[in-house]
């Protein structure tokens, strides 16, 4: 596409790769520390890195092929589709799918080499038929719920469930995993009930045959928390991103990677008790000066920045007033001096050095009780993304 228009998202690649390596020396030096504690892994885990959902909105493809240079072992993806979008794009890696397996459409996992996951009987019943027919045998991830309730085998009943699993001539177990329901959550006791689960799936895993396998657990909050859950893989998506999941902190010199900006549009002067916008929520209190900024829900911009959101104009803060429409939004800028029509607008991203001068998804999601996540994947298709 020749013309960009000036609602776009810009994805820093390098800053992807940064983070990639800082997630990677992070998990090696903690790894020698234990080693010479004598506890935790006695090497430092692969990184499986994880791109589902267009790669957090950053775009799957060009995402997927940096990380996949910078030495991912794998990449995760959500769904065969996925998977074969990857593929499709030139990704050689391997592919790990997380969800649940459409059983009608099993072929993608076979054409395009993909790594499924395992997560019930009938799932497992399916594959090893479609392997069999092909006259292959297919690696596969199992997956253990170990208290999330939602995807896996339960933990406290695999002698009855995986037997048949175990024997089926045309799977071969690779790795098994779990998922954490509250590891951003430091006063939740389940982290710790399901690393225990966990720990005991894996001995009865082995006692039942399936030994010896790789096992993996950590999202980017387990990985911050806890060393005890690296084993063999971790599977960071948000840290990859440049954002730490809310509420914990950490010392990785993270940098965000995408940044989203517009530019004034128009600057309209209203008087004292006009309104502005749909529904009229917002009345001038003052002679005020507002910045026409066309970028809206639309574009991924959520009705509720209105009144409780800011954008950077000139490098200064510039609150959200009147409602968020589908394709315009407007910026109170009274306090900002000579804002003119093609000034930068940024949504995410940096206007100067001070703290105040930068927004991060982090940010954007508290100001309207989300999380950083929901404010990524939801960017709007139509919002370019410049590499
Ligand atoms: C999305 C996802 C991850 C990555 O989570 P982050 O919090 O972004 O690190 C890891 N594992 C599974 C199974 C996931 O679905």
């Amino acid at each position: 596409m020749s013309v960009i228009r000036c609602t776009a998202a810009r994805v820093d690649l390098d800053a992807l790769a940064s983070n990639f390596q800082a997630i990677r020396q992070y998990l090696a030096s903690d790894a020698v520390l234990n080693r010479a504690a004598g506890a935790g892994p006695s090497r430092a885990p692969g990184i499986i890195a994880v791109v589902k959902a267009n790669a957090y909105g950053h775009g799957a493809r060009p995402v997927a092929r940096v990380l996949e240079d910078a030495g991912a072992a794998m990449l995760a993806v959500a769904d065969t589709e996925e998977g074969v979008d990857l593929r499709e794009g030139g990704i050689r890696a391997p592919i790990l799918v997380f969800g649940a397996l459409s059983v009608s459409d099993l072929s993608g996992i076979f054409d395009y080499r993909l790594t499924p996951t395992i997560s019930s009987p009938a799932a497992g019943r399916a594959l090893q038929a479609a392997a069999a027919e092909r006259g292959v045998a297919l690696g596969y991830h199992l997956k253990i719920d170990t208290g999330l309730n939602r995807l896996g085998f339960r933990h406290d009943n695999l002698a009855r469930t995986l037997p048949e699993l175990l024997a089926s001539a045309h799977l071969r177990l690779e790795a098994v995993h779990t998922h954490f329901g509250t590891a951003d959550d430091p006063e939740s006791p389940l982290f710790e009930v399901q690393r225990r689960r966990f720990e005991a799936a894996c001995f009865a895993l082995n006692d039942l045959g399936g030994g010896p396998h790789l096992r993996h657990a950590a999202n980017s909050a387990a990985l911050l928390r806890d060393s005890r859950v690296w084993y063999d893989f971790v599977r960071p998506g948000l840290l990859l991103y440049g954002l730490v999941p809310p509420p914990l902190h950490a010392t990785l010199a993270l940098r965000p990677v995408m940044s989203l900006s517009s530019r004034v549009v128009a600057v309209k002067g209203v008087r004292v008790g006009e309104p502005v916008g749909y529904g009229a929520r917002f009345t001038a209190p003052r002679p005020t000066s507002l910045a026409v900024v066309p970028a809206g829900y639309a574009d991924g911009l959520d009705r509720r920045l209105e009144g409780r959101g800011v954008v950077l104009i000139r490098g200064r803060r510039a609150p959200i007033v009147g409602a968020v429409s589908m394709d315009m939004l407007t910026a109170d800028i009274t306090d900002i001096e000579g804002v003119n029509p093609g000034d930068e607008v940024a949504f995410l991203g940096a206007q100067g050095d001070e703290a105040w001068q930068r927004i991060d998804a982090r940010e954007m999601a508290s100001w309207i009780d989300t999380i950083p996540y929901e404010v990524l994947c939801r960017l709007g298709a139509r919002v370019q993304r410049v590499y």
